[in-house]
């Protein structure tokens, strides 16, 4: 079997070793007979998929039981929507900081519910980059500060977080447990689980508990985190196969460590930068200090030479280089599954056609 190499920003690449042992396990779930996807959901095979999907996070991160861990539905787009009803009360400022297409987005969601202060906005800038902690306008009192910690479609990534009195709120889409970092500095963390998580299907949310006492009344019961903090994202029927293919990931992810996926992450990264920076014929999108980990976005001289580069790329076995239709380019996304042997090949590729074309 050839996999092809997929640089796709999501749903994305998982580890051969997860996709094999779901497969292994597809048809009769370790001896019960039938899938993991026919099992009840409050039943105790899928119960122990739940609990250790919920430890394998709490234990990566380095969390204790005033966080919780919940695996909810609508992907990370309806946190953009929950984070303020659920958070921001009558009357309060929150702040966000744009460096972005998906921290514009969380932006405006917040906007429909409430009152929000943009502490720092480089969001159509190019080369792209993240706000640096210094620019922030922030407000005293402010219900949270909100971050993009990674810009999936720019390719900018924040190296480290600013200190904010406020809760510190951030979309981790892209780069969730891509590297180690201190949760405990978060109120309140999110990430849809297709980019490096699992397939499609969840948003990731972890929150510190305590945060969940500002829900007001009247938000319905779906969308208030404290039904899913009490109910242990058992409210309703949870997505259980995604769920336990996030089990299988973050089990992965334990074995690895995640202090040897952040140092393949960055190796993998390095070599396309470095390839990209050795030649005039490709320009990187992103301020050097800011560039992305996971996504790694450049130009070609013309839009013309950009399909050709995408087109024939796919031909030898390259697929979802092409950069995200509102900006262009060429985008290859590189998480935690990726690997490094696809990087090597695609600096290759890039080499040949630089000297065919440039
Ligand atoms: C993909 C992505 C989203 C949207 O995720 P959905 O699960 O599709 O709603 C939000 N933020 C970032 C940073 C993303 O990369």
């Amino acid at each position: 079997m050839a996999r092809t190499y997929n640089f796709s920003a999501g749903p994305a690449t998982l580890p051969l070793e997860v996709l094999e042992e779901a497969q292994r396990e597809l048809l009769d779930y370790q001896g019960t007979g039938m899938s993991i996807m026919e099992h009840s959901h409050r039943g105790k095979a899928y119960m122990a998929v739940h609990e250790e999907a919920i430890a394998n996070t709490k234990e990566l991160l380095g969390l204790g039981d005033d966080y919780a861990v919940l695996f909810l539905q609508g992907g990370a787009s309806l946190q953009f929507a929950m984070i303020p009803m659920n958070l921001l009360g009558a009357g309060q400022t929150a702040d966000y900081t744009n460096s972005g297409s998906w921290a514009a987005k969380a932006i405006k969601e917040a906007k429909l519910l409430g009152h929000v202060n943009v502490a720092a906005d480089c969001g159509k800038e190019i080369p792209t980059r993240v706000p640096l902690a210094s620019e922030m306008n922030l407000t005293e009192g402010a219900a949270y500060v909100h971050i993009t910690t990674n810009e999936t479609i720019s390719g900018a990534q924040w190296k480290s977080f600013p200190k904010t009195d406020a809760p510190l709120v951030a979309d981790m889409s892209s780069d969730i447990l891509s590297r180690p970092f201190n949760a405990q500095d978060f109120g309140l963390i999110y990430a849809g689980a297709q980019k490096n998580l699992a397939p499609a299907g969840m948003a990731l949310v972890i929150m510190r508990k305590d945060l969940a006492d500002r829900v007001p009344a009247n938000v319905p019961s779906m969308l208030k985190y404290s039904t899913h903090i009490e109910n242990d994202s058992m409210f309703n029927t949870c997505p259980c196969f995604t769920i336990y293919m996030y089990m299988l990931v973050t089990r992965w992810i334990k074995k690895t460590g995640l202090e040897t996926l952040y140092a393949r992450n960055v190796d993998k990264a390095a070599r396309l930068y470095s390839a990209i920076d050795a030649s005039d014929f490709y320009k990187g999108t992103a301020v050097p200090e800011c560039r992305s980990d996971m996504n790694v976005t450049w130009r070609l001289p013309s839009e013309e030479l950009e399909a050709t580069f995408v087109k024939e790329a796919l031909a030898e076995g390259f697929s979802g280089l092409k950069g995200h239709r509102s900006v262009g380019g060429i985008r290859a996304s590189i998480y935690n599954a990726f690997p490094v042997e696809g990087v090597d090949a695609l600096v290759s590729f890039m080499k040949d056609f630089e000297a065919r074309n440039g």
